[in-house]
């Protein structure tokens, strides 16, 4: 089936063919349609599946056919996890919107407030958002939800992740009751569930891509290694294997800071992007990455989230994630749209058990293949593959009960105590890289896909 036959308008037809994009994924198939019709949708599906244009393109079109924009008001808004997946979100948005009278915006911390005041003044149709950001600019007046018509939670358990629950919760007391309601998230926990019921009436419920989907087009292996060898393992795999632009997952910041020292002082230019890095750093490196004026990138798994870098070739795991499923969004930065990347684990023996869940989870054997020169004194051991665990799919949810209906009675702005800064919320001194001047408003300009000047 084609983007017309979902009934897409030419406007959006237009953008997607100058986007090269020919046929709908899955979750674009299933999920279009749906929002077309103002259902309200719970979907489970992860980065790479194709998931932001599957909700975007249909809010775009039905917001094209709604009333003009108030001032400081937001008549559709997406809230995401990081900064990252905020700007991608809307640089896409703009992109598929960019033969539409529509405006998109994106605000998130770690920058300048007073700017994106300014942005909101005129109203605009679409804004992606962090939640500490929209929140301290709602208490400041800078926008208002009265004109609010859909509402998206994008990787929803990536923002129960992070905390953000409560902030989630505050923000959706400050919406209207009518209004139509898209969630997203890779995984569906009791506690992803719980806040769905509160939040999706008789949803659509839309499941693609198995955890392992990315499995086919990624050759991935183990390297069995002694932890006290990693760095050099890590180093000799680079230079052997003349690898450039490799994105390297660490577990920690800390881990993270260390690689990039000993990867300079090996003669392997590399940066790092994880939070305690300012927005303005982590732009530079993602974009410098981008551009190959570095060879590689170590990223925490929170920082990856939204890093969208066509056919990246390789992927190298550091450490093994906590959470099985990072896993498959870390080695699913690589082999997108059909091409065949590397995805490989450095995997010491204190990592067995968090290898025996990821192998668990994909259902699926990783070759183990030794690095000449580090056998590890501590062999990994080859376990058999455990029987799946029972998926996690989406359950019905029940309509809002009236009590909890009752609680969305929009609060006082006045009332709302002051937030505390959180780490990074708070204006920073850096210039924000993204701004817009003051004046530039309501038609918005094409511009090019990969702006990573944000
Ligand atoms: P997402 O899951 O939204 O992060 O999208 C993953 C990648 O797939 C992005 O690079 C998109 O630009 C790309 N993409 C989304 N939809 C399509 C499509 N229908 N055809 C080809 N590429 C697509």
């Amino acid at each position: 089936m084609s983007f017309a036959e979902l009934g897409l308008s030419d406007h959006l037809l237009q953008a997607l063919s100058e986007k090269g994009y020919q046929v709908p994924t899955p979750i674009q198939l299933a999920a279009i349609p749906a929002v077309l019709e103002g259902r309200d949708v719970m979907a489970a599906a992860q980065t790479g599946t194709g998931k932001t244009a599957g909700f975007v393109l249909p809010m775009l079109q039905r917001l094209a056919q709604g009333p003009k924009v108030r001032a400081n008001s937001v008549r559709a808004l997406v809230l995401t996890p990081t900064r990252e997946l905020a700007a991608q979100v809307e640089d896409n948005a703009e992109y598929y919107g960019r033969h539409t009278q529509l405006t998109t915006e994106v605000v998130f911390g770690g920058v300048k407030i007073n700017p994106q005041m300014q942005r909101l003044r005129g109203g605009v149709d679409l804004l992606v958002a962090t939640p500490g950001r929209l929140l301290d600019l709602h208490s400041q007046n800078a926008v208002r939800f009265d004109q609010l018509e859909i509402l998206v939670l994008d990787e929803a358990d990536r923002m129960l992740d992070m905390g953000f629950i409560r902030d989630i919760r505050k923000i959706l007391k400050l919406l209207p009751q009518k209004r139509q309601n898209l969630l997203f998230s890779a995984t569906f926990s009791s506690e992803i569930k719980e806040l769905a019921k509160d939040l999706v009436h008789n949803p659509v419920e839309v499941s693609v891509s198995p955890e392992n989907a990315t499995a086919h087009t990624v050759e991935q292996w183990i390297i069995p290694v002694d932890k006290s060898a990693k760095t050099r393992a890590l180093i000799e795999v680079i230079k052997r294997n003349s690898w450039f632009q490799v994105l390297v997952f660490s577990r920690t910041k800390h881990g993270a800071n260390r690689l990039v020292a000993q990867l300079d002082k090996a003669g392997i230019k590399a940066a790092a992007i994880h939070g305690n890095k300012s927005q303005g750093a982590r732009t530079r490196a993602l974009q410098e990455f981008k551009d190959s004026d570095i060879q590689v990138l170590v990223a925490t798994d929170i920082a990856a989230r939204g890093i969208d870098i066509k056919e990246l070739p390789h992927v190298i795991n550091f450490d093994l994630p906590n959470i099985a499923e990072d896993y498959v969004h870390r080695i699913g930065r690589t082999g997108r749209a059909g091409s065949v990347g590397e995805a490989v684990s450095l995997v010491s023996l204190d990592e067995l058990d968090l290898l025996i869940e990821i192998e668990r989870l994909t259902q699926a054997k990783i070759e183990h293949r030794e690095l000449e020169g580090f056998a590890p004194n501590n062999p990994l051991p080859e376990v058999a593959l455990k029987a799946p665990r029972k998926p996690k799919k989406p359950k019905t949810t029940k309509p809002a009960t009236e009590s909890s209906k009752a609680n969305r009675t929009p609060t006082s702005k006045n009332s709302r105590p002051q937030r505390k800064p959180r780490p990074g919320s708070s204006a920073s001194s850096e210039k924000p890289s993204g701004d817009k001047p003051q004046n530039q408003r309501r038609r918005r300009r094409p511009k090019p896909e990969a702006n990573g000047n944000r």
